[in-house]
């Protein structure tokens, strides 16, 4: 049984494709991929001993070692240019996922589609996308197990940039916005009652880095009130 969040990320991949995962730990994502028809075969990419070896145990346990290549490397290091068309990294903070896109910057030939799941600072990514002509095609927000997740899917644009994403947007995702699902609501709920404290906590401060941060996240606090 894979988590609604994984089962999420793979409901994403295109039928038939070649999958890369980064940092796939257990292998649960291309081994579910291909059990389900998703993938006609995957690499599952880990930098770490102990989850690249669980990797390599899962799929021997599933007999899909002829499918899914486990191999060992930082991030895309572990791919060819044009051997996949498809890559999801999912489970890792938003600066780590935009740091091993931007180092494996030339692994991305040929990849039509990135399947992005953050676990914080999905602006980060959106951010990376717009910058580097990937369009954002959706998103979802999901609530597992009392924590709550961000999948992020792009693909590669046309090199024009018709728009600048505004910063609302980059921050809570232009189609999580529209949308404003349950999760949605329950996460910048929580985020804002946060900053909240926060200010409060600085109302008597008198150093100008407090005041600066005061501002900022009243002008952030201002601005998702608005969109919510
Ligand atoms: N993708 C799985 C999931 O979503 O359930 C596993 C997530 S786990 C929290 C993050 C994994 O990423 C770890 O196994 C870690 O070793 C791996 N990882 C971290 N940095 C990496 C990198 N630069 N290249 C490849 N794997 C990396």
């Amino acid at each position: 049984q894979l988590s609604k969040r994984l089962e999420t990320v793979a409901s994403f991949i295109p039928k038939g494709c070649m999958l890369a995962d980064i940092g796939s730990d257990h292998a649960y994502l291309p081994c579910y991929a291909y059990l389900h028809g998703y993938v006609k075969g995957a690499i599952a990419g880990e930098v770490a001993d102990g989850p690249l070896r669980s990797a390599q145990e899962q799929v021997k346990k599933s007999g899909l070692a002829h499918v899914i290549s486990v191999r060992k490397g930082d991030g895309l290091q572990v791919i060819e240019p044009n051997e996949v068309d498809c890559i999801t990294i999912a489970g890792m903070g938003g600066t780590l996922i935009t740091n091993i896109l931007d180092a494996g910057k030339e692994k991305l030939i040929g990849v039509k589609r990135l399947i992005l799941q953050p676990n914080v600072g999905a602006h980060i990514v959106r951010r990376w996308l717009l910058e580097h002509d990937w369009e954002l095609i959706t998103e979802r927000i999901l609530e597992e197990d009392g924590r709550i997740y961000e999948v992020l899917v792009a693909e590669k644009g046309d090199g024009k940039k018709p728009y600048e994403q505004l910063e609302v947007e980059l921050l809570l995702g232009p189609f999580l916005i529209k949308e404003q699902n349950e999760a949605f609501r329950k996460k910048w709920t929580m985020e804002m009652n946060q900053w909240r404290k926060i200010i409060e906590q600085l109302k008597h401060a008198t150093t100008k880095e407090a005041d600066e941060k005061k501002r900022e996240l009243t002008r952030k606090l201002k601005m998702v009130e608005e969109a919510l």
